[in-house]
C-alpha cells in the first residue's frame, strides 16, 4: 500500500501556479504552424519501414447533444445526423490515407475513442469507423481498445455492442454526484444511472474501469465533495481521475453561465483536492501521477511499481507504443520524433480531408535537447523516478553534466520533502506526487523562457 499523506494546504498554496499538464513535451502552445500535411505525409512514409513497431491510435468523436457548462473539450453540439455521417466519412478517408502512407507498418497496440461523446455514434456509424480501422490496420491480440462513455446516453445494448467489437477498457464521466453541483454544471445524472452502467461494464468483462471526477466545480463544498468521493469509492472503480476545473470564461463562452460566486474559493479548491488524495490513497489506491489513482492490482499500479508506465494524450497506459496516430478534428499524433495536430474546427478539418490532404495545422519536430527533456519529464510524471544509468545509456552523457543548472533549481523541492536523490537516481516522495507538474517544469526549456504575455496554462493545483 502507498504511504498515505495529507497534503498541507500551505504547500498547495505555495506551488499553485500556471503550468503545463505535460501530456506532451514540448507542450502544444510552442508548436509551429509550419508543420503541415506535406510534412506529415513525409514522416509517415519515413516511418513505414519500422514494420514491427506497434502504433497507438486516437479517434476524436466530437459530438454531444448539449454542452455541459464546465466543458473544456473540443465539442460539436448537434442533432444533425447528416453532419455526423459526413464527419464519419471524412474520418474513414483519413484512416485509409494514413494506412497507405504507413505501408507495411500496420500493428496496433492501443486504440482509444474520446470526445465529445463517442457513443453519440449509432452502431452503424461506429461499425463504419471501426471497420475501416480494422481493415486498414492489424490489431494485436492483446491490443487495448478503450472508450469514454457518458452514463446519461450510453445504453446497456451499446455496451454489449462495444464489448463484442473488442473494446476492453472503459472510462465513465461522473464529475460529482451532488445534485446541486450537477444542476449548476448543466449535467444531471443519478448515482443509480452510474451504478448500473458500471455493473453492466463489469458483467461484460471490461477491465481497468475508470471514473472521471472534477474538483473546483460550482456549488462544491468540502462536505458535499467528501460525500461524492464516498459514493465514488462505493462503486469500486479500478481507476479514478480527479481533474481540476479550469474556469476560463473569456475563452469558453458557455462557462459564463456559471456564476462566479458559486465557485469554491482557491483555498476551498485546495481542500477539495487534498480530501480526494486522502480518500483514495487512504482506501488503498495508488496515486498515479498527480491526479490519477488506481487499485494496487490494476495494471497501471503494477506498471508504475515496475517503472514501465507510459503517458500519452490518452492518459496513462502500460502499452509500449510511443508513436501515435491522431484521427479526427483536433486530434494529436506523435511519430518520427514529431507532433502533428489536426484543425480544431470541424469545417476546416472536413475541407482539408475532402481536398485529398491531411488536416494537420500545427506540430513540432523535436530537437535532440527536446528528446532529452521529454525523457526526464515523462519518467518523473509516469514513474515518479528518474534512473541515472538509463539516462546515461540512452543519451551518452551523465544526468548531472547535462542538467547542472536545472538540478540546482530543485533545492526547494528537496527542502519541502518532495524529492530524494541516491546514486541510482531521483525519486519523488509520497508528498511530492501532488506537485509532480511543478517538479517537471524545472526541466521545461520553453516554459522557463516564456514571457508573461505568452501562452496561458491552467494552474497546477
Ligand atoms: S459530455 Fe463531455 S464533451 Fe460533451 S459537453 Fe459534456 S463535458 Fe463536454
Amino acid at each position: 500500500m502507498q504511504q498515505q499523506q495529507i497534503v498541507p494546504i500551505k504547500l498547495l498554496r505555495k506551488y499553485d501556479r500556471p503550468g503545463p499538464r505535460y501530456t506532451s513535451y514540448p507542450t502544444a502552445p510552442v508548436w509551429s504552424d509550419r508543420v503541415d500535411s506535406a510534412l506529415y505525409v513525409e514522416t509517415l512514409k519515413e516511418s513505414s519501414g519500422q514494420v514491427e513497431a506497434p502504433l497507438a491510435i486516437y479517434n476524436h468523436i466530437p459530438f454531444c447533444e448539449r454542452r455541459c457548462l464546465y466543458c473544456g473539450c473540443n465539442t460539436v453540439i448537434t442533432r444533425n445526423q447528416d453532419r455526423v455521417r459526413s464527419y464519419v466519412h471524412q474520418m474513414k478517408k483519413e484512416i485509409e490515407r494514413a494506412s497507405v502512407h504507413l505501408g507495411d507498418r500496420k500493428k496496433i497496440a492501443q486504440c482509444h475513442f474520446g470526445g465529445g461523446t463517442p457513443t453519440y455514434l449509432d452502431n452503424d456509424l461506429f461499425d463504419e469507423v471501426l471497420g475501416s480501422l480494422k481493415s486498414s490496420f492489424d490489431f494485436q491480440p492483446d491490443a487495448e481498445l478503450s472508450i469514454e462513455v457518458d452514463p446519461r446516453v450510453t445504453t446497456p445494448e451499446q455496451l454489449e455492442y462495444l464489448r463484442q467489437c473488442g473494446f476492453n477498457r472503459i472510462s465513465v464521466g461522473v464529475q460529482d454526484f451532488n445534485s446541486e453541483v450537477q444542476v449548476a454544471c448543466g449535467r444531471v445524472q443519478s448515482y443509480d444511472q452510474v451504478f448500473s452502467l458500471m455493473e453492466k461494464c463489469r458483467q461484460l468483462g471490461f477491465k481497468g474501469i475508470n471514473i472521471d471526477l472534477i474538483y473546483g466545480l460550482p456549488k462544491q463544498t468540502p462536505e458535499s465533495f467528501a460525500v461524492s468521493l464516498n459514493q465514488a469509492l462505493k462503486l469500486g472503480p479500478d481507476r479514478v481521475a480527479v481533474y481540476s476545473f479550469a474556469y476560463l470564461p473569456k475563452m469558453k463562452a458557455h462557462q459564463r453561465k456559471i456564476l462566479e460566486e458559486d465557485l469554491p474559493t482557491t483555498d476551498v479548491k485546495y481542500e477539495l483536492f487534498a480530501i480526494a488524495v486522502d480518500r483514495f490513497v487512504g482506501a488503498g489506491y495508488h496515486q498515479i501521477g498527480m491526479d490519477h489513482f488506481a487499485l494496487p492490482d490494476d495494471e497501471l499500479s503494477i506498471a508504475q511499481s515496475d517503472g514501465r508506465l507510459h503517458r500519452n494524450f490518452m492518459g496513462y497506459t502500460v502499452q509500449s507504443a510511443p508513436e501515435m496516430i491522431g484521427l479526427g478534428l483536433s486530434s494529436i499524433g506523435y511519430i518520427g520524433g514529431s507532433f502533428f495536430q489536426n484543425y480544431p474546427a470541424i469545417d476546416q478539418y472536413g475541407e482539408a480531408i475532402n481536398s485529398g490532404k491531411f488536416a494537420t495545422y500545427r506540430g513540432m519536430k523535436l530537437s535532440e535537447d527536446d528528446l532529452v527533456r521529454q525523457f526526464v519529464i515523462n519518467s518523473l510524471m509516469c514513474n515518479f523516478h528518474l534512473d541515472f544509468s538509463r539516462f546515461a545509456d540512452r543519451f551518452g552523457t551523465g544526468y548531472h553534466d547535462y542538467f547542472k543548472e536545472e538540478h540546482g533549481n530543485l533545492t526547494e523541492f528537496f527542502d519541502d520533502d518532495f524529492l530524494e536523490e541516491s546514486d541510482q537516481g531521483l525519486a519523488i516522495k509520497p508528498l511530492g506526487r501532488t506537485f509532480v507538474r511543478n517538479i517537471a517544469m524545472t526541466y521545461d526549456a520553453y516554459f522557463n523562457k516564456s514571457d508573461p504575455a505568452g501562452p496561458t496554462f491552467s494552474r497546477t493545483i
